[in-house]
């Protein structure tokens, strides 16, 4: 009974805590570009719901998502998927087996890009490889079979979308899904590199920060990209749960010197029980209470150990939810402007 009493009183102050919270920012719209939705009517329908749900407990405006597609689910058809969104989803193609080589020709990428797929999500990490026993390692991000496309996106402009490199690499020893190997983990990294010196007009997104936010020697690391290759940006998706892995000043400072570089993106996957909604938003919830407060979050997006929020000002939030976004993606300020949205 008495650990009933101390269950309830955890659950009790957890979604109190969090129903509680009210965003001191409701004129800053929120465009997540990095999500798994796929092209479900439940699944689009219900992200339309947790964007009430928001909106009426939190005040947040969560105003676009970028669907990567659901992994097996791509999607071919953006217009449909814009429809059943209300104009609050815009797609990428999306390709989850680079290594097989990449699935859509080059030629074919101006075509996509006049349908309104607003970019080409590549992933590229390594856990496959070992999946499949491909041991040796081919092909890297760098494979020479991939530079016609390169070539070709940088020629028309289509944004590399969460393009995936690595999985991150750490002394998290217990995290099965981390790449504990640091030789591979350099080798992801390396070829990464010589993809943007070979194509400097490659506009990019790097999913996960690059997978350089987990360490505060990788967040260097980072800086030196950044500052290396101006076309290169990160998206913040699945990253807020590791943040404790790291000093919060230096990550701090991180953002706010690389704030025109950094995008908001959650990985939030495809959900069809409705009454799942409120519990995406209350993820949603500690991502944006991790960015904009300085309060004590019980976890983050995907859970995780307490994290302290970095309470970033408000042109740095500006930027990383949408001033970024819209520079970057076709048709986001479009969209924001026909959704009522103001912007800045
Ligand atoms: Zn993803």
């Amino acid at each position: 009974m008495k650990n009933l009493i101390i269950i309830y009183l955890l659950i009790f102050s957890f979604t109190s805590a969090s129903s509680q919270f009210r965003t001191n920012y409701p004129d800053i719209p929120r465009i997540d570009v990095h999500t798994h939705i796929g092209t479900d009517l439940t699944g689009i329908a219900n992200c339309l719901e947790l964007r009430k749900i928001l909106l009426d407990s939190s005040a947040i405006d969560l105003a676009i998502w970028i669907n990567l597609g659901g992994g097996n689910d791509p999607i071919e058809n953006t217009a449909y998927v814009l429809a059943a969104s209300k104009g609050r989803m815009l797609c990428a193609i999306a390709d989850y087996a680079a290594h097989d080589g990449l699935k859509y020709r080059p030629e074919a990428l101006e075509g996509f890009q006049k349908q309104g797929f607003v970019g080409y999500k590549i992933w590229s990490g390594p856990w496959y490889r070992k999946l499949e026993k491909k041991e040796d390692g081919k092909p890297y991000i760098d494979d020479p079979a991939h530079e016609a496309t390169f070539s070709e996106m940088e020629r028309i402009g289509f944004l590399a979308a969460s393009i995936h490199i690595a999985d991150p690499n750490g002394p998290w020893e217990e995290r099965t899904d981390w790449l504990a190997d640091p030789i591979e983990y350099w080798a992801e990294i390396n070829a990464w590199r010589n993809v943007l010196e070979k194509h400097p007009k490659l506009i990019a997104v790097a999913a996960h920060g690059n997978w350089m936010l987990c360490q505060d020697a990788q967040i260097d690391y980072l800086r030196n990209l950044l500052a290396t290759f101006p076309n290169l940006h990160i998206d913040l998706a699945a990253t807020f749960q590791y943040y404790h892995l790291v000093n919060r000043d230096n990550l701090r400072s991180f953002m706010i010197e690389w704030s025109d570089r950094i995008l908001f993106g959650t990985d939030i996957g495809q959900w069809k029980d409705k009454g799942e909604s409120s519990l995406r938003a209350e993820q949603y919830t500690r991502a944006f209470r991790i960015l904009e407060t300085g309060d004590t979050v019980k976890g983050g997006f995907f859970g995780g150990p307490e994290i302290r929020g970095l309470e970033l000002p408000i042109d740095v939030l500006e930027k990383i939810y949408y001033k970024n976004a819209m520079r970057l993606y076709p048709q986001v300020k479009e969209s924001l402007l026909t959704l009522g949205h103001i912007v800045k």
